[in-house]
């Protein structure tokens, strides 16, 4: 990769809102087709330019993927494991295994030049009150309301448009997912 990454240090201690970190989310990957054998690639880009803010190759798989990047120059290869859990309606979700606590997570945080939960990380939302769970959903069938079935793209918009917006309905998706899987290990079940 041509330049690499480059990430604050952070001070130790420092709890970051996990907002402002760089996340991969399962479902996204899953969506993306990337969860399966081959060599994909993941971007982050400015949400207002769109232009590419880092990126990260990812070899595919179904048990599991491996993140290459680099950050200041260091190459570094990141392993992390797919569980599945099945659906009370038939089917499976993907998690990720933290590779640090294999705590079953939605998404990893980049931080410190490595990938883990947002518990391993001392990551904290902005707020995570049962109110702030709730905005999620609201602020998701707005943006749902946006596009067409199945998060499809209305006629008339921007291709971007729908990729913003999307990338608007994973970040809620993965709140939610985090702070339910939390919930669950709180009252003792693994999901
Ligand atoms: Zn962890």
């Amino acid at each position: 990769m041509k330049g690499g990454m480059r990430f604050g240090a952070g001070r130790p201690g420092w709890h970051m809102k996990a907002e402002h970190c760089r996340r991969i989310d399962v479902h996204r990957f899953k969506r993306e087709g990337m969860l399966r054998p081959g060599s994909w690639g993941w971007s982050w880009r400015d949400s207002e330019t769109g232009k590419v803010l880092a990126s990260i190759g990812v070899i595919g798989g179904h048990d599991r993927i491996t993140l290459e990047y680099s950050v200041g120059g260091t190459p570094i290869t990141e392993h992390i494991n797919i569980t599945r859990t099945a659906c009370a309606y038939g089917g499976s979700r993907p998690w990720f295994n933290c590779p640090k606590c294999w705590d079953r997570v939605a998404v990893l945080y980049l931080r410190q030049s490595r990938f883990a939960c947002r518990k391993c990380q001392r990551l904290v939302y902005a707020s995570q009150s049962e109110d702030a769970l709730g905005r999620t959903w609201r602020k998701q069938s707005k943006l749902e309301a946006r596009l067409g079935e199945n998060w499809s793209r209305p006629k008339g918009m921007h291709r971007k448009t729908r990729e913003r917006i999307l990338e608007a309905i994973w970040e809620c998706e993965g709140i939610r997912d985090d702070a339910l899987a939390e919930f669950a290990a709180r009252l003792g079940f693994r999901l």
